[in-house]
């Protein structure tokens, strides 16, 4: 029953939320269910889940086709230009902008179809090679270009922290995200107010959110491990 590890991952929050002194409210939980079965969707979604989580433009378009109308769909996965269009009016958000010119196809695409598309930031906040993602000092460039695109809307910026044996070694680096969104917004940069931040997946979403997380996405925790076969 996916309820039971639902419930848990809402009241592993809950509890992050009330040492941290946060409104539960404020932290959107994304399920992610990239490699999982629609059934599986339907479970959480039949248990008040809205906000699910996907990598992969194929899959993500097929399980919209399905799924009810009513789901917010979030692009957490790496996005080609190229796959742009097929997202574009059909997601709440693209999480994983890790360039300006993804950011311009985005801009482009959601112009021409009279459209605003929420996007934010995909942060390598701990420098890895394997990652994608802007550096720390390249988000206030980003920001200042992006801030005049009438078609995109940065509202946040998104991470995912390295995988380590203990979460409490990513709590720096959650906080490192807090901070730099702090410093974006002094900047006053028009049309830009960073109030999202996309950190936390299983490993770690209890710390994130202790450090000021607003949306967590976790898969594992909710449906179980996955198979890549
Ligand atoms: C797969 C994935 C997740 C969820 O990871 P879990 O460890 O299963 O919770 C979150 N964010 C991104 C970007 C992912 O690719």
């Amino acid at each position: 029953m996916l309820k039971d590890s639902l419930n848990e991952v809402k009241k592993n929050i809950s509890e992050a939320c009330k040492r941290a002194g946060r409104d539960p409210k404020d932290v959107t939980l994304i399920a992610v269910s990239k490699t999982k079965p629609v059934e599986m969707l339907s479970e959480v979604y039949n248990e008040g889940v809205r906000d699910f989580g996907e990598n992969y433009v194929q899959e993500l378009v097929d399980k919209i086709e399905i799924m009810p109308k009513d789901i917010r769909w979030h692009m957490i996965g790496h996005l080609q230009r190229n796959k742009v269009k097929y997202l574009v009016g059909k997601v709440a958000c693209i999480h994983s902008v890790d360039s300006i010119r993804l950011a311009e196809e985005i801009n482009e695409r959601s112009v021409k179809s009279g459209i605003v598309t929420e996007i934010m930031a995909e942060v390598n906040i701990a420098g890895e090679e394997s990652k994608f993602g802007f550096k720390r000092d390249e988000v206030f460039d980003f920001a200042e270009k992006v801030s005049v695109m009438k078609g995109v809307k940065l509202t946040g910026l998104m991470t995912s922290a390295p995988y380590v044996a203990d979460p409490e070694e990513n709590r720096l680096y959650f906080r490192e995200m807090k901070s730099l969104s702090v410093d974006i917004n002094a900047k006053n940069i028009d049309n830009v107010n960073i109030t999202g931040l996309s950190m936390g997946m299983t490993n770690d979403y209890v710390v994130a959110v202790e450090e000021g997380a607003t949306h967590v996405r976790v898969g594992t925790a909710i449906f179980g491990a996955r198979n890549y076969n």
